[in-house]
C-alpha cells in the first residue's frame, strides 16, 4: 500500500520533542523507505530552530508560524491540519494531552479512522493494519484491526517505538504559514504556570527511584528511600502515591505531574499509564519492578524483574551497597 504519511511534531524551547525521532521510526516500520512528511506549528519564536532540527529525521519539514498558534491550541490545529492534510493520508501524533484533544476530531473531519495509544504494530497486510492498544488505564492490551484504506489518524506512546539506529534525513522546510490564514479559536490562552519545585527538584536528578500505589503504604516509603540513598538518587513518584498524601506533589511524575529526564529510572509498583510515562522523557534506561508480569511498564522497560518490591528492593539496595 503506498501511503502519504504524515508526524505531528511536539517541540518546546526551540527544541522538538524526543518522541519525533520515535514518529519517524515507527513510520519506517509500518512503510519501509515511505518519505514522511513532518508538521512543525508554532508562533515564529522558537519555531524555525524546532523545524530545522526535525529536517534531521524528516525529508520535507512543512512549517506553519502564526501568532495563534504559539501555544498548541486544538481549536485551530483541527480545522488547520483538516485544510492541508490529502485524503486518504495516514498521520502519526505522540499520544499527549494535544493529541488527544486534536486527534479524534481530526480523524472525523479527515472522515479517516482513528487509532488512539497504539503501543507495538503486530504487521501490515495490504491495508489492514494489525496493532497494538492500551485501554482502562493500560490494565488491558487490546490486539486491534484498522483498514488504512481511507486513512487514518493514529496516537502512539511515547517510549514503545525507539529508533532502531541513527535516523538521518536531511530534509528540506516548507513555509506552509498562508494556509493558517482565516483559521479562528473561540478558546484564548492566558499564561503557563510553573509547577511548584519542592524541596528537591526531580527534574534536574540523573537518577530516580520511583515508587507507585504498589508500595502500598507511607510506612514502607524508606524502602524506595534506602535504596535512593544507595544509588545516589532521589525519590519520585506516581500520582497515587501524591493523592494518599504519602509524598509531596513536587514528586510526582507525569502529565499533571513534572516532566522528568534522568538517565536512569526505577519504577517500583508503578503499572504505567500514559500518563505516567508521559513524564518520562530522555529515552532513560528503564528499570520496573511489578508483582504483575502483565503490568504495561514492562513493555517500555529495558529490564523488568517480576517481583514484590518490598522483598526485592531491600535485597538490591544491600548489593548496590556491597558493590560500592
Ligand atoms: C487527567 C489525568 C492526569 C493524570 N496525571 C498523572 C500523572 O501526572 N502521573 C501519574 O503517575 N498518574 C497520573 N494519572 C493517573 C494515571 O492514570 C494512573 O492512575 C496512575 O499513573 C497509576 O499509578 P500507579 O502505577 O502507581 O498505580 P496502579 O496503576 O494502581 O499500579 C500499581 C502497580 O503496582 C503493582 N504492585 C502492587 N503491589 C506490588 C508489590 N508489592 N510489588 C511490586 N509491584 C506491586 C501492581 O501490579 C500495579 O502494576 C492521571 C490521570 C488522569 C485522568
Amino acid at each position: 500500500m503506498a501511503a502519504q504519511l504524515f508526524a505531528f511534531i511536539p517541540h518546546a524551547n526551540s527544541r522538538i520533542d524526543d518522541t519525533a525521532p520515535e514518529l519517524a521510526a515507527a513510520a519506517e516500520r509500518l512503510f519501509p523507505g515511505v518519505p514522511v512528511t513532518a508538521l512543525v506549528t508554532g508562533a515564529a519564536e522558537g519555531l524555525e530552530a524546532a523545524a530545522a532540527e526535525a529536517t534531521r529525521f524528516f525529508p520535507e519539514v512543512w512549517k506553519f508560524a502564526h501568532a495563534d498558534l504559539a501555544y498548541p491550541n486544538a481549536e485551530i490545529l483541527r480545522p488547520l491540519l483538516a485544510r492541508v492534510l490529502p485524503r486518504g493520508a495516514v498521520v502519526l501524533f505522540t499520544h499527549n494531552t494535544l493529541a488527544m484533544d486534536l486527534a479524534p476530531g481530526l480523524a472525523v473531519k479527515l472522515d479517516a479512522a482513528y487509532l488512539p495509544d497504539v503501543v507495538a504494530f503486530e504487521g501490515l497486510e495490504g491495508t489492514q493494519l494489525r496493532a497494538v492498544r492500551q485501554e482502562f488505564n493500560g490494565q488491558v492490551s487490546t490486539h486491534v484491526a484498522c483498514d488504512l484504506a481511507g486513512g487514518a489518524v493514529v496516537t502512539l506512546r511515547s517510549g514503545c517505538f525507539p529508533a532502531a539506529g541513527e535516523l538521518s534525513a536531511a530534509g528540506r522546510v516548507v513555509d506552509r504559514s498562508g494556509d493558517v490564514q482565516g483559521i479562528a479559536a473561540r478558546r484564548r490562552f492566558l499564561e503557563v504556570v510553573a509547577a511548584e519545585v519542592g524541596d528537591v527538584d526531580i527534574t534536574k536528578e540523573e537518577v530516580l527511584v520511583s515508587v507507585g500505589r504498589g508500595i502500598g503504604d507511607k510506612e514502607n516509603l524508606p524502602v524506595a528511600e534506602e535504596l535512593a540513598e544507595a544509588l545516589g538518587a532521589v525519590v519520585s513518584c506516581s500520582r497515587p502515591v501524591v493523592d494518599a498524601k504519602w509524598l509531596d506533589k513536587s514528586r510526582q511524575v507525569g502529565t499533571s505531574g513534572k516532566t522528568v529526564k534522568p538517565k536512569v529510572y526505577l519504577a517500583l509498583g508503578i503499572s504505567g499509564s500514559f500518563q505516567h510515562l508521559g513524564g518520562i522523557k530522555g529515552n532513560p534506561f528503564i528499570v520496573a519492578v511489578n508483582k504483575n508480569p502483565k503490568a504495561p511498564i514492562f513493555q517500555v522497560a529495558q529490564v523488568g524483574v517480576v517481583a514484590d518490591l518490598l522483598e526485592f528492593a531491600p535485597v538490591l539496595t544491600e548489593a548496590v551497597r556491597k558493590a560500592r
